[in-house]
């Protein structure tokens, strides 16, 4: 029998709350699910199948399960891209795009226009895809371990219509060929501390790849890897840009500076925190 939208609704409020989450994602879970507008959710408070209303409450009980939002409704905004994204590829975050679209405008109103962008750790594809769009003039190689995420970052890439990019799969530097050069490399690596990966939240503990969080002991491994190699792989007017966790950006700027990025800054985020670090051997 067909039970109005706001009663299959309320069920679905309940059982997130049961599990300690709040109660108003079931409206947003709806809304996806049935892609309706709340204007005319609340206007035709309209009566729901009984498959819609299993296939509605299938998603709030994985939900309840503590599966991050973005992987049931499979999809996230980044920087007006729609990316696809689920289990094996890390979510991009707010904080991401937030520096990004910093360093984006600081080099909008610079002469240095990217060339050749190189995104190590590129995960789904966000960063290196959102730099593609923005110069389109630009080739863009995205790099990750992950063969999971690549085929998010490839899907991702057809999605969006960007075409100025290729993936390659490897560690860092090494599948790339030994005389490549590029003018600006970004990468959001792994930072989290092993004794920290247990404190997060569970959305991102026990259903996001470790393999794109954990960053060794202190969290810095990634970053003195892509340091010790980075000059071999710019050229001499390159820029450089990498997300930092907070607490960490003292020391990567100082690995940053130490490679030979000589006005190594970091970037401090709306909450104070250090957020990334921008670097460039020649001043920009
Ligand atoms: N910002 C992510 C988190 O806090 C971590 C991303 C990363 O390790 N690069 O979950």
């Amino acid at each position: 029998m067909p039970v109005a939208a706001s009663s299959v609704i309320r069920a679905g409020s309940e059982i997130l709350q049961a599990a300690g989450i709040e109660g108003r994602e079931a409206e947003i879970l709806f809304l996806c699910t049935f892609a309706a507008s709340r204007a005319s959710l609340y206007r035709d408070n309209p009566e729901i199948a009984e498959s819609d209303r299993s296939r509605f409450l299938d998603r709030v009980k994985r939900r309840a399960a503590r599966e991050p939002m973005n992987y049931i409704t499979g999809d996230v905004e980044f920087l007006g891209l729609r990316l696809s994204v689920g289990s094996g590829v890390l979510i991009p975050r707010p904080e991401t795009e937030w520096w990004l679209d910093a360093l984006i405008k600081r080099l909008r109103g610079n002469a240095f226009k990217p060339r050749s962008v190189l995104d190590l750790c590129a995960g789904s594809g966000c960063i290196g895809l959102a730099l593609a769009r923005e110069f389109p003039g630009a080739e863009v190689v995205a790099v990750d371990i992950s063969p999971d995420a690549l085929l998010y970052a490839r899907e991702n890439a057809a999605i969006n219509g960007v075409a100025n990019i290729s993936f390659v799969e490897g560690d860092l530097f090494g599948p790339l060929p030994p005389d490549s050069s590029f003018d600006l490399i970004v990468s959001n690596p792994p930072y989290i501390a092993v004794s920290e990966l247990k404190k997060l939240e569970p959305e991102v503990r026990l259903w996001e790849p470790h393999v794109a969080l954990a960053g060794g002991d202190d969290g810095l491994d990634f970053y003195r890897a892509i340091f010790a190699d980075i000059r071999r792989f710019v050229s001499d007017d390159a820029v450089v840009a990498v997300e930092t966790g907070s607490g960490q950006g003292a020391s990567v700027r100082e690995m940053m500076a130490v490679a030979g990025f000589g006005n190594a800054k970091i970037f401090y985020d709306y909450a104070g925190h250090d957020r990334a670090v921008f670097g460039s051997i020649k001043e920009i």
